[in-house]
Parts: structure tokens; C-alpha cells; sequence
């Protein structure tokens, strides 16, 4: 009896496994190139740059004097820039007038939260938005969306801002820069003076608005709780830009911390070249 030879076994063809391209990463919905800018004849950033994503948070550090708000205040269009560029939505918008940029997409909470004391708290909404040239019945209707939002300025939209809690005043800075439905959100240390549980509130309300897909640049002391939320980092000292990279690359914020924020031993030597600003992470 012999035995049957078996078949010779045929190889399966493999199907090799479809490549996911890994998805390009999303225009920055702020570009700032290499800006110098200040106040007079007194020159405060040196090259700076910084980017902000739609939908994510491009957090701003740095010690006090860093040049933060005057970052701020120059993508504003509040000081003019005197050299590199400011792109919003993909145009450049470096001498542009401060309202032309509102009325493009972008909101901007000062630091001491601009608002008109005197004037109720529905006044300033309806003021915040005004800009848009919508109705004012339009207006009214998306401040109601602002008191879902935040049910506290419902429950006080008669009273004047003067007469809110220091964290009130900040939910009511925020919700007017929200009126003229902007795409990109400055931020200039919404946190500054609140307690602790304001602070948290502040960042929730933050982290929502880039749920919601707004690009947010955050300029922060309360340097753990931004980090924590943050999606980029970009640290600045002495006006110029010293650590930038996505959030997800800092693992401890008590360095940054004793080097840029206050502290003035282990400062790292800050004339070598500055790399380019990477990718925002998980785009
Ligand atoms: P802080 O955390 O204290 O607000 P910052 O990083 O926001 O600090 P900026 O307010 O941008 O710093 O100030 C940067 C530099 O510009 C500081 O040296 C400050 O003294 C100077 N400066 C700010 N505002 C003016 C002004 N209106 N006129 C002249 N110099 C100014």
C-alpha cells in the first residue's frame, strides 16, 4: 500500500493590509511667523511664533514681563507689528485693524476683563456682538445661548457687571468675546485672581470651547492646570520663544516652571537656535 503523496501545500496569496495614510495634520487657524513687536521705541518680542489649531489649545507661558500679553496684543492688531507676519483662517492679517480681525473670526479676553461696569451684564453681551452687525434681535437671541451656557449670568442679566464675583465677571468677558462667534479664542490669563474652584470652572469652559472646534491660544500663570488641557506649549522668555512643542512631549511642568516662570537658576542658554514649531499632536 503506498501512501498517497499529499498535495503540495499551496501558499494563501496575503492580502497585504490596507495603509491608513495618517491624516494631514489641519491648517493652523492662527499662524504667527516670527513677529517683532512692542511698545514704542521699546522693542519687547523678538521673533516670536506661534500657531493655533482649529479645535485645540495652544497654550502661551512664560515668567512675568515674558512678553505674553504683548503676543496677545499684536495678533489683536492692539500693537503694530514690525516684523514677520500674523495669518488668521489662511490671510494674512498683519496690518489689519483690530475690528477687521473681529469681524473675521477672532475673540480676544483681556486680562482685567474689559468689560462696561456700569452696563448690565446683557448689555455687554449684546455690546460683544454688536461688531457682527446682526440684529438685535439675533443678538439677543445668541446671548440666550450664552446664558445656557453659563446659567449664573441668566440668573444675573439685569444686574450690572461691576456687580458680579471676580469669577462671574470672567465667565461674562468670555461669553461677550463669544458673541461675535469667533474662531479663534485669546485668552489672557482667565484665571488670574479666582479661587481654585473658579480656576477649574475657567479651564472646563476652556476645554468645551475646543470640543466645540475654536481654536484657543491660553496665556496662563496657573501653569499645571494650562498644561493640562493644553494641546501645544510655547514658552516665552524675555520676548522670545524658548520651548515650543506639543503638550503631549511635557512631562513635567516643574522645570519649565524653575527655568522661565519666576525662577532664575537652571535657565538653560536661550541664544541657541530656536526649532520650528512642530505639529499639534493627534492631528
Ligand atoms: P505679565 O504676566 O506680567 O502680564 P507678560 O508676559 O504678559 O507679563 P507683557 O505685559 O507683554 O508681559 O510685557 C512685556 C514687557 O513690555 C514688560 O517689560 C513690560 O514692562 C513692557 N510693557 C508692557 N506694557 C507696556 C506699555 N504699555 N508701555 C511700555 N512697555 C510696556
Amino acid at each position: 500500500m503506498t501512501t498517497p503523496t499529499p498535495d503540495p501545500v499551496t501558499p494563501e496569496p496575503v492580502t497585504p493590509e490596507p495603509v491608513t495614510p495618517e491624516p494631514a495634520p489641519p491648517e493652523p487657524a492662527l499662524r504667527v511667523q516670527g513677529i517683532a513687536s512692542g511698545y514704542g521705541d521699546i522693542q519687547v518680542l523678538r521673533s516670536v511664533s506661534v500657531q493655533v489649531w482649529p479645535g485645540r489649545i495652544s497654550v502661551l507661558l512664560g515668567s512675568n514681563g515674558a512678553g505674553k500679553t504683548t503676543t496677545l496684543r499684536a495678533v489683536a492688531g492692539l500693537n503694530r507689528v514690525t516684523v514677520g507676519s500674523v495669518q488668521l483662517l489662511g490671510r494674512d492679517v498683519t496690518t489689519m485693524p483690530a475690528s477687521e480681525r473681529i469681524r473675521m473670526g477672532l475673540g480676544f479676553v483681556m486680562e482685567g476683563k474689559r468689560l462696561f461696569h456700569r452696563r448690565t451684564v446683557e448689555e455687554n453681551l449684546l455690546l460683544g456682538g454688536y461688531s457682527k452687525g446682526h440684529s438685535r434681535r439675533a443678538l439677543r437671541h445668541r446671548a440666550e445661548t450664552m446664558y445656557e451656557r453659563f446659567p449664573v449670568l441668566g440668573e444675573r442679566k439685569r444686574s450690572r457687571a461691576g456687580e458680579l464675583s471676580g469669577g462671574q465677571q470672567q465667565m461674562l468677558a468670555i461669553a461677550q468675546a463669544l458673541m461675535a462667534e469667533p474662531r479663534v479664542l485669546l485668552l489672557d490669563e482667565p484665571s488670574a485672581g479666582l479661587a481654585p474652584v473658579i480656576v477649574t470652572q475657567v479651564m472646563a469652559i476652556v476645554e468645551e470651547l475646543k470640543i466645540e472646534g475654536l481654536g484657543v491660544l491660553l496665556v496662563e500663570q496657573a501653569a499645571e492646570e494650562a498644561v493640562r488641557i493644553a494641546d501645544h506649549v510655547t514658552v516665552l522668555d524675555v520676548g522670545r520663544v524658548v520651548i515650543d512643542r506639543p503638550a503631549r512631549e511635557i512631562e513635567d511642568v516643574s522645570v519649565i516652571r524653575s527655568a522661565y516662570l519666576g525662577g532664575r537658576r537652571n535657565r538653560p542658554d536661550t541664544t541657541a537656535p530656536v526649532p520650528p514649531p512642530a505639529e499639534p499632536s493627534g492631528a
